[in-house]
């Protein structure tokens, strides 16, 4: 197996571009990959300010690691969710590869800041953890990245986690979330700029880069993700990847080219009559979604991560949705314009 470019020894196959890639063209790819994202997708212009959705796991970091690189002020904004040592685990990688570079990590604890965690939150509203869950990241997200006059907001979703997600929506013919499955949302009604722009990247791509330029990430999975639907829908693309290289591209690619206008529809934008009069945000009512969970989650007694686990677990093999599983990813999930961290 040789590069294609140089002809020296390969480390990593690309199937779906017929490929063969050395460490050093390998990471040039994947440079170019996101480069062409973001120019094709007018996802930053240079001079920009970004804010990193940090999980601590590989395409947060690998985004981070690629943007810095590229020579765009990016900062990285961490988010507690009290799921147990998961969580510490996470937060740990996120320092490290912060600290070994010099950047600036923003940090929100959940149960510091807002007096509650996603397992509480999970019971005390009736949700599934997930729902709760991106709930929270994406108010918590929205806001940092409004607050800090940052121009964009950027999460580490990639070619298979938007594969995935237009492959639930499909099945369920979710139009509105299809009309908004784009890798750029433009900032609108109190809501941040918000793009991918590892969309051209595979999971397996954003892993092997990590390992490439030395970026320690978590590797476990949040234990809250067992049994997600979206994990089911990547397994399925996976094995028509694994037979047609190149399917999960076209797919999504194609969808972006041929069919998402199609789902464009002037009467479905955000119905918001007011601000939050807590925090301010967008809301529909006196209170936003978000502190609406809060106020109810922060009068509830903390619930340990375990007694949600095997909730979750059971929950899931009764076949039950989890909204923002459904939705989309990070590792679990992201609705079109949810943009939670990816994993
Ligand atoms: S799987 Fe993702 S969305 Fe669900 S609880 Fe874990 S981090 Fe949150
Ligand atoms: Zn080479
Ligand atoms: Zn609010």
């Amino acid at each position: 197996m040789k590069c294609r470019v140089c002809r020296l020894p390969a480390v990593i196959d690309v199937r779906r571009h017929n490929a063969n890639f050395c460490a050093e063209h390998f990471l040039r790819y994947c440079r170019q990959q996101v480069e062409r994202a973001i120019s094709a997708f007018d996802m930053l212009s240079e001079g920009e300010r970004a804010l990193v959705a940090v999980s601590g796991g590989k395409d947060s970091l690998a985004i981070w690691d690629l943007l810095v690189e590229a020579g765009f002020e990016a900062d990285g904004l961490y988010v507690g969710l009290g799921i147990g040592e998961y969580s510490d685990r996470s937060a740990d990688h996120a320092r490290a590869f912060a600290e070994a570079r010099g950047l600036r990590l923003l940090e929100i604890d959940l149960r510091d800041d807002h007096g509650y965690d996603v397992p509480t939150a999970a019971v005390a509203t009736k949700r599934v953890p997930c729902s709760a869950c991106g709930l929270s990241k994406r108010h918590v997200f929205d806001r940092a990245a409004i607050d800090g006059g940052y121009d964009a907001l950027v999460t580490g979703h990639n070619l298979d986690d938007e594969a995935a997600v237009l492959y639930g929506n499909v099945l369920r013919w979710q139009t509105d979330y299809l009309a908004r499955q784009r890798p750029v949302l433009p900032a609108e009604q109190g809501f941040p700029r918000k793009i991918k722009p590892l969309v051209r990247l595979s999971e397996r791509e954003t892993a092997a880069y990590c390992v490439l330029q030395g970026i320690d990430y978590l590797v476990e999975e949040c234990p809250m993700a067992v049994g997600n639907k979206h994990l089911l829908y990547k397994d399925a693309l996976n094995d028509m990847e694994q037979k047609s290289p190149g399917s999960k591209a076209e797919f999504y690619f194609g969808f972006l080219a041929r069919a998402v206008d199609r789902f464009d529809n002037p009467d479905s934008g955000r119905s918001v009559l007011g601000a939050c009069h807590r925090c301010g945000s967008p809301a529909e009512s006196d209170l936003c979604a978000f502190c609406r969970l809060a106020e109810r989650s922060s009068r509830a007694d903390p619930v340990p991560v375990e007694f949600v686990l095997p909730k979750a677990r059971h929950r899931r093999r009764r076949g039950e949705r989890s909204p923002s599983a459904e939705a989309g990813p990070p590792t679990a999930t992201v609705s079109p314009q949810s943009n939670g961290p990816a994993t």
